[in-house]
């Protein structure tokens, strides 16, 4: 077989190609990574865990509906976990705390769900 610069460029296509086919798994893993804040612990509570789909819970306040959830006791932009009484503040460490209705698992202190209540005193 002989190697003229047509076959040698079909070579380097062949190579670009597998590269690319092993490249794109790579960049999917790590897109499914960045679903989860980075420093987040590996017991965070998960966007897709049934409790904070249905508490409609975000590890980012700012991303939440809370002024749609129309919870009383501080404007909605001031609702965050840290001053929601069931964060557990004992539990956790840096910004992920526990949270009662989380058992468990770890909730960013800048998060929110519709079972904000603000802490008493
Ligand atoms: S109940 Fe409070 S501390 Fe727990 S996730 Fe909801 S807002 Fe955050």
């Amino acid at each position: 077989m002989s190697d003229t610069p047509m076959s040698k460029s079909r070579r380097d296509a062949v190579k670009m190609m597998l590269g690319t086919a092993v490249a794109i798994p790579v960049i999917n893993l790590i897109g499914v990574g960045s679903v989860r804040a980075a420093d987040a612990p590996a017991n965070a509570v998960a966007a897709d865990d049934p409790t904070a789909v249905a508490l409609k819970y975000s590890a980012d306040a700012t991303k939440a509906d809370r002024a749609g959830a129309a919870r009383p006791g501080a404007a909605p932009a001031d609702q965050h976990c840290a001053n929601c009484q069931f964060m557990q503040a004992d539990q956790g460490s840096g910004d992920w705390k526990g949270c009662s209705l989380f058992p468990g698992k770890l909730i960013n202190v800048n998060g929110w769900c519709s079972s904000w209540t603000l802490k008493a005193g």
